[in-house]
């Protein structure tokens, strides 16, 4: 395994760190306040081609390989994890769809604006009575004509609030099970389609989430993507991916409330000397940064193998668990380690706590990592 970076990637991950830190760390607190990522933000991602992660070069993106993308991720997640959510939905689960299973006509039609956050995606599967089983969607797709009409309700669906393309799954054959799943590109002007409602969530500010609604909604027939009955392999072949790229995201994350834990166990003084010198503060340090190493280790391992074609969806799945359920350990300690003042919206790891208990759940929970891990060791 080589986790060596080119100097090329070198000079990209220096430059996005310094605009994680630069334009988003340091306005933490209004997106908190805000509930919104400014648009200049995104605007300036756009520019630095933040957007065009997983889009290939003759798209107008960046084409950058896994691992690339993943210390892209580990870099964006030192900052507010709002951001990186729109980001990461984007990029990972919201456009790499329309890049493995797109026609050279909608590749032309929809990657250069999406690479360059002209236009930002989102990725609709889950429903109210669908999460984890995807497989028991309800929302159909029917063709008329040169048409598909689709019906049905998306909840909890990252992006929607500023998205102009949505990938949408729906049922085309229910007779054949997960293989009458089909995969279509919504565009969010589309007759009968509409946000019903956004959901309140316990973080994440500023990447809002919410319940679309599909009535006798029409898309041309071209907007299949794919081939009919693709839809669910798709998604997962995304969903893989996608975790590798949480994974990433989520050590940053840790690294950056490392930092945090360090600089105020530094100046808080009690018993009339730094908290960083009591033991007991030393050990949480020393735990978070091992634990936060070896999600490190398992994540690029995971990115790696996959940019080599080898299969590693146990790998993804691994490295998702460890790294998301290392996340929630590690800022649970920077809380303790900033004692009352982490539990207060005044400290930047407060929101990082809340912020971390999502990735445990969203795109595939930390039971259905285990399941995967588990048929792929018992051949299942
Ligand atoms: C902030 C946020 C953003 C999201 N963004 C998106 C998005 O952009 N696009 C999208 O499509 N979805 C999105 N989701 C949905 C997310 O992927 C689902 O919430 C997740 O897959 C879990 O589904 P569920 O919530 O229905 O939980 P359920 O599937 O109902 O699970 C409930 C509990 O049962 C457990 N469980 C379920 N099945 C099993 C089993 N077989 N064995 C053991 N335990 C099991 C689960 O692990 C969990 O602990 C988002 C969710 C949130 C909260």
């Amino acid at each position: 395994m080589d986790f060596s970076v080119p100097s090329d990637w070198e000079d990209l991950l220096r430059t996005v760190r310094a605009f994680a830190m630069e334009r988003v760390d340091s306005i933490w607190k209004r997106i908190e306040e805000e509930d919104e990522i400014p648009a200049d933000v995104l605007k300036a991602a756009g520019e630095l081609g933040l957007f065009g992660l997983t889009v290939p070069e003759q798209y107008g993106g960046l084409g950058l390989p896994l691992l690339a993308r993943t210390l892209v991720y580990r870099e964006l997640g030192r900052a507010h994890n709002g951001f990186v959510s729109i980001i990461g939905s984007h990029c990972g689960i919201g456009v790499t769809s329309i890049v493995a299973m797109g026609t050279e006509e909608q590749k032309r039609r929809f990657l250069p604006k999406l690479a360059s956050g002209e236009w930002i995606s989102s990725f609709a599967l889950t429903e109210p009575r669908a999460g984890s089983d995807a497989s028991a969607i309800a929302t159909t797709a029917v063709r008329k004509g040169d048409r598909w009409i689709l019906s049905g309700t998306k909840h909890f669906i990252t992006n929607a609030k500023i998205a102009q393309v949505f990938t949408v799954f729906a049922v085309t054959d229910k007779s054949k099970g997960s293989h009458g799943i089909s995969a279509f590109i919504v565009p969010r002007d589309s007759k009968g389609f509409s946000i019903s409602r956004f959901q309140p969530v316990m973080g994440l500010r500023g990447s809002h989430v919410a319940e679309l609604v599909f009535e006798d909604c029409e898309i041309p027939a071209e907007n299949l993507l794919g081939e009919e009955g693709q839809g669910y392999s798709t998604a997962l072949r995304t969903l893989t991916q996608g975790r590798v790229g949480i994974a990433g995201r989520c050590v940053g994350a840790m690294e950056r409330c490392i930092e945090l834990s360090i600089d105020y166990a530094k100046q808080r003084k009690q018993f009339g000397q730094p908290i960083a010198e009591f033991q007991l503060i030393q050990a949480y340090l020393a735990e978070m940064a091992a634990e936060a190493a070896a999600a490190r280790i398992l994540t690029l391992e995971a990115a790696w193998l996959i940019d080599q074609g080898k299969p590693a969806r146990r790998e993804a799945a691994a490295a998702k668990l460890i790294a998301t359920e290392t996340y929630g350990r590690v800022v649970d300690k920077a809380v303790q380690i900033h004692g009352g003042m982490g539990y207060c919206a005044d400290t930047q790891v407060e929101h990082f706590y809340r912020d971390a208990r999502i990735t445990r759940i969203y795109e595939g929970t930390s039971e259905i990592q285990k399941l995967i891990i588990a048929r792929d060791l018992l051949g299942a």
